[in-house]
């Protein structure tokens, strides 16, 4: 979303603003009932009768400080003087004129240098979650295995860096609820890969968000096997039971390759968004990848119908090398992506326009 002022505010206050306002609530679950913690109200400009949502997957707006090459983010970040604005250029088209657009940030904003002891470890300094705001991205998904690469103080500066910036995050015991034109959305996330509890960190978390009445419940799920095409069975059984027990639309990310869809009781399944501006490689293999965009219909603030959209993408301007800034396809690439995601589908009609 473009054009919008934001303020954010530690008590809950109330503002109307035009009678158009977004509302936004970050409950934290650890506690047995749920706790409205903090409220954000985000201004609009515009209103129409539809809202629309667009997801992307794999955010990593920095590098491995041990592995700064020539091509890796920073470097290019420095070269470009900073142009922070650069990367989510190519997809403004998309990201300005949504009503919401989500994330999966999967680096750290922090200066801190005592790193977790594993293979890659992300990190920008927080300056670099400008590339966030500047592209129209007002909420990241934070439950995934990069969010403590430097450990609980570069988790801190990065949710500082996020409230800073006013973007919204949810993910493990953060809970979004945002109001967006009169509808409640619900967003939550797991880092499922390992979690033996999964369903039920799941049931706490949609519990909650029914007890908050909302319109529109969202589950991110962080899981599968890198470079996979087709998500486990295991997989398809979660997000099934996801939606069984409320949810309405699933949403997955880390394999790093795009997977298909799939429609289960009316609600849609997405097992794998890929790659989007993606600091991890200089010059993945695959390099495809797609926005996708619910755009529900609206009457009185209630939704009457929903639509799916996929957008193809390209995670790179150049083929030859990864420069992580997202180009929407067009012509024959664009057809190849769309039929590449379809062929990888289970039950899942699609109606491109
Ligand atoms: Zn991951």
């Amino acid at each position: 979303m473009k054009e919008r002022i934001l303020i954010s505010i530690n008590l809950v206050v109330l503002l109307v603003f035009l009678g158009f306002s977004y509302v936004a609530f970050t409950i934290a679950t650890k506690k047995d009932a749920p706790k409205v913690i903090q409220q954000t109200i985000i201004e609009s400009v515009t209103v129409n009768d539809t809202l629309t949502i667009s997801a992307v997957g794999d955010c990593t707006l920095g590098s491995d400080p041990r592995y700064l090459v020539h091509d890796s983010f920073i470097k290019l970040t420095e070269r470009n003087n900073h142009d922070y604005g650069m990367y989510f250029r190519g997809v403004q088209s998309v990201f300005a004129k949504d009503d919401l657009t989500i994330a999966n940030l999967e680096n750290t904003f922090t200066d801190a240098t005592e790193r977790a002891n594993k293979t890659f470890t992300f990190k920008a300094p927080p300056s670099y979650g400008q590339i966030l705001s500047l592209g129209s991205v007002e909420v990241v998904n934070l439950a995934n295995n990069h969010t403590y690469d430097f450990l609980e103080q570069g988790y801190k500066d990065t949710l500082k860096t996020l409230d800073d910036l006013g973007i919204s995050y949810f993910g493990e015991d953060i809970i979004k609820i945002m109001e967006v034109k009169g509808v409640k959305i619900g967003m939550i996330g797991y880092y499922s890969l390992y979690n033996k509890n999964i369903k039920e960190d799941l049931d706490k978390g949609l519990t909650a968000l029914k007890k908050s009445n909302v319109d529109l419940i969202l589950v991110t799920f962080h899981w599968g096997i890198e470079t996979h095409y087709r998500p486990q069975e295991s997989q398809r059984e979660l997000a099934k039971y996801a939606i069984d027990n409320g949810a309405d639309l699933i949403i997955g990310h880390h394999p790093h390759r795009v997977q298909g869809l799939e429609t289960y009781k009316g609600k849609h399944i997405v097992y794998s968004l890929g790659n989007f501006s993606f600091g991890g490689h200089v010059n993945p293999k695959d390099k495809d990848s797609f926005i996708v965009q619910m755009v529900y219909k609206l009457k009185n603030s209630k939704i009457e119908d929903a639509q799916i959209k996929i957008i193809p993408v390209s995670i790179s301007s150049k083929k030859n090398v990864n420069d992580f800034q997202p180009q929407i396809l067009e012509g024959k690439e664009k057809d190849r992506v769309l039929k590449k995601i379809l062929d990888l589908s289970y039950n899942f009609e699609y109606q491109d326009e």
